[in-house]
């Protein structure tokens, strides 16, 4: 099984996390910026930030054999907080970089003004780089801010399938299928959605479209889930294809509408199914 995490906080993560992810199967990942849990309190402290995510980081990740993307941006988080406002200035120079292949996390926390006014002003930034957009959701109040989330993305002119609306469940499925926007869910270890809820969504909905990730951070979560929803969708009668559709081809056609996805020489070639023995290397690498 090839995975590719289309959405996990690895700077958070232990090596250890890397060496179980890549023996499990994870062969590339997109590490969004966001929030650090402790308030930053300037921009500057955003620079070392990215600079860790486009520098640092992949190089720890390809000692594992993972090959290591971020998105950059303003978290809607921090988007009010006055004195990390700057930041939106500084987002150009990153969004220039071959590792950058996407703007996010952008979106709702609160639903503020400050974060209406940073969520436009950094669609309209992907626009101008055509580059896709990760757009996270309130993990309070979910429908209202899906429905006001999908408002924007319209207004903003982007394309819709240059769009990912993430942290996904039950109550916005439907309405972010409908909007034409790439779907992502992040699959949690006890809260919100599971292997087995995604599989069933999965069941309902197919696969086009659908992005599943661990969102893995520094709160509890578990980098491993993206493998165990494979793995899920097995015993539940998907076929190694759909599979590698929903963990591998998915999240490497949308972010390969960055132009900048270089998946070239990596060893893809593990992946081939264990049970089978069948090389699971046709298309979307
Ligand atoms: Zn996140």
């Amino acid at each position: 099984m090839r995975i590719f995490d289309p959405h996990i906080h690895m700077t958070s993560r232990t090596t250890d996390d890397y060496e179980r992810m890549a023996a499990a199967g994870v062969r590339a990942v997109v590490e969004p910026a966001f929030w650090l849990g402790q308030p930053r309190t300037s921009a500057a402290s955003f620079t070392d930030y990215f600079d860790s995510l486009i520098g640092w980081e992949p190089f720890r990740a390809g000692q594992f054999g993972v090959r290591h993307f971020a998105t950059i941006a303003l978290n809607p988080k921090e988007a009010n907080d006055p004195r990390c406002r700057p930041v939106l200035d500084l987002l150009r120079r990153y969004l220039d970089k071959d590792a950058v292949v996407a703007v996010g996390e952008i979106g709702y926390d609160s639903m503020t003004p400050e974060e209406d006014e940073a969520f436009a002003a950094q669609l309209a930034l992907a626009v101008a780089y055509e580059l896709p957009a990760l757009v996270h959701t309130p993990h309070r109040d979910k429908a209202r801010g899906c429905e006001r989330t999908l408002a924007v993305v319209a207004e903003s002119g982007i394309d819709a399938g240059r769009v990912v609306v993430d942290h996904l469940n039950e109550v916005t499925v439907k309405l972010v299928r409908d909007s034409g926007c790439w779907l992502g869910f992040s699959i949690y270890p006890d809260t919100k959605m599971t292997p087995q809820r995604m599989v069933e969504l999965l069941r309902e909905y197919g696969t086009e479209r659908m992005l599943v990730n661990s969102a893995a951070d520094w709160g509890r979560s578990d980098p491993l889930l993206t493998r165990a929803t494979g793995e899920a969708m097995l015993l539940a009668g998907f076929s190694d294809d759909d599979v590698d559709k929903v963990l591998w081809r998915n999240p490497v056609e949308f972010y390969g509408q960055s132009g900048r996805l270089d998946l070239s020489d990596l060893d893809v070639a593990a992946a081939v199914d264990p049970q089978t023995g069948n090389s699971i290397l046709r298309g979307g690498s």
